[in-house]
């Protein structure tokens, strides 16, 4: 038996409710399995505005330190728009104060869900990739000046920072399909050129046994839409890792499936669900809790080292699928809650 510290951010609009179902998991895995995981759910975002008009409190950034893992739900809504103070400056300052630089976002398209794509299903049924963005460098982070008539954007990278995020992507591949595909702009920009040579240098000291390719990032969007099928691994720099993954995001016909990990050097990780706080259906149980809950297999996995675990859930949740148990993004009837209860079940049963 091992014990877990888990902090809870369920955040706003759909935030609580599908944080409740990942805690609901975590819950049912440690009674299975005989962990001892402690919740502790605090403040971000527009509730912690509202709450101590502080976007990321003292007391939240002292416990998500101390934490093993922390779980996110989704923080933003109309009511905070015209405000000064911005519930996403709590989701930077927590990435930020833990370290994150590594962002994880697996897309899968199982055959059974494929005719819910808006790709035809030969094309993406069994699609089965995992992008890895570089999070904390780039054109987001760099310098900017303005005049009336100009502007500019810094796009900085150094060898290091493009290293330890080859390093999460090769390592990612091995326990996939061994195959990484790394996506610059080498073409034009030398950021990319720097980025081409970093990752070739890591490949051929440490990672010859992956397979690794290098795609440009204009030919690889249209790559993801004609032929998703062909990645397993994707390798990317901030800027084209976020234009890609919303591409990508929306492959399996519901943004509501999928989930993510933001990693750091340390093994500690921030995992939310890739939508948002989605307020047009805030408060009336119709999120669909799939997304969090893949996300907490990734918690298990990539933070607690719990494998078996991180398999039953993902069997489990494969199961309420397949029976047809489904939310109305996928044309079901189902409340979230039930969906989440039913994988609840369904741990129990696949354990
Ligand atoms: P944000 O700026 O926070 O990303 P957004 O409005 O751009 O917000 P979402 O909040 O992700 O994006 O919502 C986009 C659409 O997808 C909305 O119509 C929402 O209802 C729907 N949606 C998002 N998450 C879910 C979910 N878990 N289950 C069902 N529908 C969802
Ligand atoms: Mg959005």
């Amino acid at each position: 038996m091992s014990a877990f510290k888990i902090v809870i951010l369920p955040g706003d609009g759909i935030g609580p409710e599908v944080a409740a179902a990942g805690r609901l998991a975590l819950e049912t895995i440690g009674d299975v399995f005989g962990h001892n995981f402690t919740f502790e759910e605090k403040l971000i975002g527009g509730i912690a505005i509202d709450t101590v008009d502080d976007p990321y409190p003292a007391d939240t950034d002292a416990a998500c330190l101390a934490a093993d893992a922390v779980l996110l739900g989704a923080v933003g809504g109309p009511k905070w728009d015209l405000k000064p103070k911005r519930p996403e400056q709590g989701l930077l300052a927590v990435r930020k104060s833990m370290g994150l630089f590594a962002n994880l976002r697996p897309m899968d398209v199982a055959p059974s869900q494929a005719f819910r794509s808006p790709l035809k299903e030969e094309i993406v049924s069994g699609a089965d990739m995992l992008i890895v963005r570089e999070l904390t460098g780039g054109l987001y982070f760099g310098k900017r000046t303005r005049t009336e008539t100009t502007a500019t954007d810094e796009c900085l990278y150094t060898v290091a920072e493009v290293e330890r995020v080859a390093h999460v992507a090769f390592q990612a591949a091995r326990k996939r399909r061994n195959k990484v595909t790394s996506v610059d702009k080498a073409n034009v920009i030398e950021t990319s050129r720097l980025w081409r040579e970093t990752v070739n240098k890591l490949h051929a000291a440490e990672y010859s046994d992956v397979e690794l390719e290098h795609a440009l990032v204009d030919s690889m969007a249209m790559h993801l839409v004609t032929r998703p099928k062909d990645f397993d691994v994707i390798l990317t720099e901030n800027m084209f890792g976020d234009i890609l993954s919303d591409l990508a995001s929306v492959l399996p016909g519901s943004i509501g499936l999928l989930g993510s990990a933001s990693l750091g050097s340390t093994g500690k990780g921030l995992y939310e669900p890739i939508h948002g706080s989605a307020p047009d259906i805030a408060g009336k149980d119709l999120a669909n809790p799939i997304g969090t809950l893949k996300s907490v297999s990734m918690m298990l996995r990539h933070s607690l080292n719990l494998t078996k675990e991180a398999d039953t859930l993902d069997a489990a949740i494969e199961a309420v699928i397949k029976a047809g148990t489904l939310t109305r993004d996928l044309g079901g009837t189902t409340s979230g809650s039930q969906v989440a209860k039913a994988v609840s079940d369904q741990i129990r049963i696949q354990a």
